[in-house]
């Protein structure tokens, strides 16, 4: 944090140097690009190598009142042009050319992304094609919500309407920040809200490329609101405000409970998409072949920054030593290295994250587990960056901390079992119910432990079905509530009101 600065002229902003001309020290209200009112700045660090990267705006409580009346303006369906007056199939179509020109930008945002979350590039482009297949499924879905009509009493006619809640506010993390974006205001604006965005201070670049995106794609001015800042700044101005509707919140489960709270006082729904601690089953009859690439990219994909990464694995112990010996062998063969070369495994966002994993792994050599595999950290690294080297432990009792905690960072916990039940049991026996995957080549086993565990999705024989943005996703217990992703996204960004008409 620091006093107004100057973007550095050799850094991204204000125009980046790529293909995207936005202003990455700029807040954007109302389709207008400015400095914070404060005019202070925050510092964007690159994680590949610890350099200053840029500065974005220190946004805070004065910007989200501006970014919140602009969002109410868009909303006026009296005014010409404005996105209140919009009809659906208006509003889906300028989502599709939203789509489009993510889809032509998808290299340049996978740069930036790499830039400012140390993101493998192929990641970084796989979650810009995300981010358009959202816009293309929600632009394609807009008019395609619809209510019902009531067979009431004789007499009245009776129907229900989807409305929009009115202002949204978004609250995102830093590991996916476009996908995240993608799939809860691509889903708000496809049914009339319009948005304010306040994306991670560690992670603002692709939030205000698409904003730029979205206003070359004819979106009109204050129905996507960008303002970057601190979450105890910015971001608790936004989760507090009167003038928001409904609070789409993903992030840590702290500050989860703090988004609940505000809302709670002003009475608005939210959406939590929180932590995970999540597991996959691997019983005896497995195909192992099929399952070992998900078993270890779960753990390691986006530097196992994710909050549905598979960082507990369940095995049955006769098979319990090969998976372990195949997974290790994964992870010796794993390329670490600065987002821009595209390695398997990237640095972690922050030297601050990077000393929270590093903790962990005090705790694994402390408690006397065995490291069975860690990838190696090539001498050629920058000492600078912020990198972990990705850690396979075996043989870990299912209560210990590192079984427990989400410790968001490239270490995988594998832990035997003996009987379907007691997987079932180590499977639920954490605080967290976000995602699980379960291998087997009994079907009716297959069925009946997805029945029993406690989460949001469970996969078989498969492990995130490639993203599927189809698929409506959320949690249970402290990984959250509320659903995101596929048409159920669509009702949670809506109001049901219902229309009874009296006549002869
Ligand atoms: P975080 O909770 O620290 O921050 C998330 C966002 O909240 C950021 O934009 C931050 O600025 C903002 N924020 C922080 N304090 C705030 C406050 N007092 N009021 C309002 N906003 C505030 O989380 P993080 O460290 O950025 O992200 C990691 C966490 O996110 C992990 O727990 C991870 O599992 C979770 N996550 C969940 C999902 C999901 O879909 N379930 C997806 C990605 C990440």
């Amino acid at each position: 944090m620091s006093a107004p600065t100057p973007s550095n002229p050799d850094s991204i902003g204000p125009s980046p140097g790529g293909l995207i001309p936005f202003d990455s020290t700029a807040v954007f209200i109302g389709g207008a690009w400015r400095p914070a009112l404060g005019g202070q700045h925050l510092e964007l660090i690159n994680p590949s190598d610890g350099s200053l990267l840029t500065h974005i705006a220190r946004g805070q409580a004065a910007d989200i009142d501006a970014a919140v009346a602009a969002a109410q303006a868009a909303l006026d369906d009296t005014q010409e042009g404005s996105w209140g007056r919009l009809s659906a199939a208006e509003r889906g179509r300028i989502l599709l050319r939203m789509s489009e020109r993510v889809l032509v930008q998808a290299d340049e945002l996978a740069r930036l992304e790499a830039l400012d979350v140390g993101k493998p590039l192929k990641q970084g482009r796989a979650d810009a094609v995300a981010l358009a297949r959202y816009l293309e499924f929600y632009g394609g879905a807009a008019d395609k919500v619809h209510g019902h009509s009531i067979p009431f009493a004789n007499g009245y006619t009776a129907f229900t309407l989807r409305e929009p809640h009115g202002v949204t506010a978004h609250i995102v993390p830093w590991n996916y920040p476009m996908q995240i974006i993608g799939r809860s205001v691509g889903a708000a604006l496809a049914m009339g809200n319009a948005c304010v965005l306040k994306p991670a201070e560690e992670a603002c670049l692709t939030a205000l490329a698409f904003a730029h995106i979205a206003q070359q794609a004819g979106l009109p001015a204050g129905a996507l609101n960008v303002v970057p800042g601190l979450g105890e700044e910015a971001g608790a101005a936004l989760s507090a405000h009167p003038g928001v509707r409904h609070i789409s919140f993903t992030g840590s489960v702290q500050v989860g409970a703090l988004i609940q709270a505000a809302a709670a006082r002003n009475a608005v729904p939210v959406t939590l998409e929180l932590g995970g601690k999540s597991p996959q089953l691997v019983f005896a009859d497995a195909d192992l072949d099929a399952a070992l690439p998900f078993l270890v990219n779960a753990g390691i994909q986006n530097a196992g920054q994710t909050c549905s990464a598979a960082s507990r694995i369940l095995v049955e112990r006769p098979v319990f030593d090969e998976v372990v010996t195949r997974m290790a062998e994964r992870y010796r063969a794993l390329r670490v290295g600065p987002a821009l070369q595209d390695p398997d495994v990237g640095p972690v966002i922050s030297s601050r994250q990077q000393s929270l994993i590093q903790g962990y792994l005090d705790l694994v050599k402390d408690s006397g587990l065995h490291v069975a595999a860690q990838a190696p950290l090539p001498a050629s690294l920058p000492s600078t960056g912020c990198y972990v080297a990705p850690t396979l432990v075996a043989d870990v009792a299912s209560g210990h901390r590192i079984a427990q905690e989400e410790i968001f960072g490239p270490v995988q916990a594998v832990i035997a079992f003996d009987t379907e039940a007691e997987a079932v049991r180590i499977a639920n026996g954490t605080p967290y119910g976000l995602v699980a995957g379960v291998w087997t080549r009994d079907g009716s086993r297959a069925l009946r432990v997805a029945r029993r565990l406690q989460c949001g999705q469970v996969f078989i024989n498969n492990y995130g079905a490639g993203g599927g943005i189809e698929l409506p996703f959320g949690g249970v217990k402290h990984s959250g509530h509320g659903r995101e992703k596929g048409f159920e996204a669509l009702y949670g960004f809506s109001v049901l009101k219902t229309l009874a008409i009296k006549h002869d």
